[in-house]
């Protein structure tokens, strides 16, 4: 009989590793304790799930925010590529969109999790749905079994290897509450604080809710501390009733999101990326000087979208019913300070709920790289988010719970 392996977390990463470990010859049992398996997977992607990103490895670990260099044997061993055709092999058609994001032809995410299930079955893995696994047992530096808890019946399933692929803390309603983190700790490991990333921002200004629904694409969002720039990034954000969100916030809470609330940390806006303050103040000379009798107000459309019609003229302090032959070189200076840099003060992420992905977890330093076993208790394993590996949206996180799971199956394999 192949090693006795319990693998704790029935979502992307657990139920990779679990077909493929079993399929290589281990006798594993699989515990979710969600009344069904990748919760989770079934929400990526906006349910159609950005299941990898068609690149390179190395530019996969240009998209890794937090120890990109951890993860350099597991991506090299199981690669983007790697991941499409053991998908298609597994029967999934898939298809690669904008960006090199790949999808399920169908964009159906729940397709990605009928293939995973469907490779357990084939490899007889056991799965044991409703059940929470609340302690992994170890002795002599080696693991002898994960407890857990199935209703009110408490029960050791003995084994030689426990692989924990919890997930982090965030979207807590899908079964990832942190409990992995607690297993870590349990067994001598390092946990860094887990922090909910790519998450929306919270923002201090009132004017941000004045324009709350305004979604605005080709923008550049810059972040400084102590003016010093920090992060800057080009594309699409949107105005919400606490602050913003959208592709360019998230990165940034991403890169940034421990600091954001220092009091030295501010944002800008510049809502004219593609035009320097010269070019933008001799697009307004020419439109105030062709319409010298309007009101600045009724210009304001040829300019900016609606829900910031009200916000322009209160931030550069000019009447909106000002005719545009009064308006002065200081005034024009002063539209264009607002437009080229709109002020927002981040002053929280949103909560976990909202989150993407966490930040920190399981540190990397107490883990082997090639294999994903821990580096204090034999055969106990860490795969998938509940490590202290994070990146950018695009397919990336998943294909590190893909990775890293492949590498684990790979060891369990090996030591059959
Ligand atoms: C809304 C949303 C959209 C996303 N979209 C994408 C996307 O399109 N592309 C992308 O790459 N990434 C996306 N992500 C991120 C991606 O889903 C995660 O990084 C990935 O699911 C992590 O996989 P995992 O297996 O490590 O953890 P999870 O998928 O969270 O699975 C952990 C599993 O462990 C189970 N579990 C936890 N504790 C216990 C316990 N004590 N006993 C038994 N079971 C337990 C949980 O119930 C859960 O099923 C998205 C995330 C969210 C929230």
């Amino acid at each position: 009989m192949g090693v006795r392996t319990v693998i704790i977390g029935g979502g992307a990463a657990g139920m990779l590793c679990a077909a493929l470990s079993a399929s290589g010859g281990a006798d594993v049992t699989l515990v979710e304790r969600n009344e069904k398996l990748g919760k989770k997977l079934y929400i990526t992607g906006k349910g159609r799930c950005n299941f990898t990103n068609c690149c390179s490895p190395s530019e996969f670990l240009n998209n890794v925010v937090t120890n990109p260099r951890f993860l350099y044997s597991a991506v090299s061993r199981f690669s983007p590529d790697d991941v499409m055709e053991l998908f298609e092999s597994w029967g999934l058609r898939t298809k690669v969109e904008r960006g090199r994001r790949a999808f399920p032809a169908s964009d159906r995410s729940a397709d990605v999790c009928d293939m995973l299930r469907s490779a357990l079955r084939k490899a007889h893995v056991r799965v044991l749905l409703n059940t929470r696994a609340v302690r992994v047992l170890a002795e002599d530096g080696g693991v002898t079994g994960v407890e857990v808890l199935s209703g009110d019946e408490r029960q050791v399933i003995p084994c030689e290897a426990a692989v924990v692929a919890t997930g982090g803390i965030t979207y807590p309603s899908t079964g990832s509450t942190g409990d992995g983190y607690r297993f870590a700790k349990e067994c001598g490991h390092t946990v860094e604080e887990p922090v909910p990333s790519l998450v929306p921002i919270v923002c201090r200004e009132e004017y941000i809710r004045e324009m709350q629904g305004l979604s605005l694409k080709n923008v550049r969002l810059t972040f400084l501390r102590k003016d010093r720039e920090i992060f800057s990034d080009f594309g699409e954000m949107m105005f919400t009733h606490f602050g913003i969100t959208g592709p360019i916030v998230l990165s940034a809470s991403a890169m940034i999101g421990r600091s954001i609330g220092d009091h030295d940390i501010k944002a800008r806006i510049d809502l004219k990326p593609a035009l320097t303050e010269e070019e933008f103040d001799h697009r307004l000379v020419r439109l105030f000087s062709e319409n010298p009798n309007r009101d600045f107000k009724n210009v304001l459309g040829e300019l900016y979208p609606a829900k910031m019609h009200a916000v322009i003229p209160e931030l550069s302090g000019l009447d909106p019913s000002r005719k545009l032959r009064d308006i002065t070189r200081e005034e024009r200076r002063a539209i264009a300070e607002v437009t080229k840099n709109l002020p927002v003060t981040p002053t929280a992420l949103r909560g976990r709920n909202e989150a993407v992905v966490t930040k920190g977890g399981v540190s990397v330093k107490e883990v082997r790289p090639g294999t994903m076993e821990s580096k204090l208790v034999n055969r106990l394993y860490f795969i998938g988010e509940v490590l202290d590996v994070d990146a950018f949206t695009g397919g990336y996180n998943l294909q590190i719970a893909w990775s890293t799971a492949a590498s684990c199956a790979g060891d369990l394999n090996a030591r059959q």
